[in-house]
């Protein structure tokens, strides 16, 4: 079995080395942790230049049938953001959307990242959001009840998070930490369900093993790690890489 890792990014994070970097980095990882196919933004997209950062995830992921691409889209420019989903959301490479509330300076709750749901709304590829504020998702998610909404690392925080955002068939968890959090895993399964829990790693800024060790050494049954592993992200982002079955 291979695995889906839906929450990796091109491109370096600013103060966290890397050693090496590029194509390479991605395959070996891949290899050694057995992922057959992986969702990538552009590190470049979230922090400074959005339709760069763009294209040139587009041109990395291009030719490879095993990696898969969030358009960035940012609150600070929804208009350019519209343009960018117009460009690239028939684009059978991009199978999904990336909102960071830290990077944009923008509240998950404030006007701007409203109008932002609003237009992307209309596209229905799935958005990933990291947020500081998880317990206002379900409002959100409340919203734009037909958007699947991904809240990135969300799987390890506690259980009165979960709880509310459970309520909420539209929200999806991964469970991407620099901490391996004891029973996470085993929460997020009880209060959500396995069909909402995601593995992803936040590659290279951390390495797989710490989701993947969540996740292995979980006590939940083989057919649950099954849809974490993979399953559950074939079916939302709708792809099927062939190492993976
Ligand atoms: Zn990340």
């Amino acid at each position: 079995m291979k695995y889906i890792d839906m929450h990796a990014h091109y491109g370096r994070f600013p103060g966290i080395p890397l050693l090496r970097f590029g194509r390479d980095l991605y395959k070996s990882v891949n290899e050694r942790y057995g992922i057959g196919a992986m969702v990538l933004s552009s590190t470049r997209a979230i922090i400074h230049d959005m339709r760069g950062g763009n294209a040139e995830l587009l041109a990395f992921i291009a030719d490879d049938p095993d990696m898969y691409g969030y358009i960035v889209a940012n609150p600070l420019d929804v208009e350019g953001s519209e343009r960018e989903m117009r460009k690239y959301a028939g684009n059978k490479k991009f199978v999904g959307v990336k909102v960071h509330e830290t990077y944009s300076y923008t509240h998950i709750s404030s006007e701007r990242m409203e109008k932002l749901f609003t237009m992307l709304d209309g596209f229905r590829l799935p958005v990933k959001i990291h947020t500081e504020s998880p317990e206002m998702l379900a409002p959100l998610a409340e919203r734009h009840r037909e958007l699947p909404i991904i809240a990135a690392h969300i799987g390890v925080n506690s259980p009165d998070v979960l709880r509310r955002i459970s309520k909420c068939a539209n929200i999806y968890v991964d469970f991407a930490s620099s901490v391996p959090v004891d029973g996470a895993v085993e929460r997020s399964v009880a209060i959500l369900g396995p069909e909402k829990v995601l593995f992803g790693s936040d590659m290279p800024i951390i390495s797989p093993c710490s989701a993947l060790g969540m996740l292995m050494g979980a006590d939940i049954d083989d057919s649950q790690r099954e849809l974490i592993l993979w399953k559950n992200s074939a079916k939302l982002f709708a792809i099927s890489p062939g190492g993976c079955q």
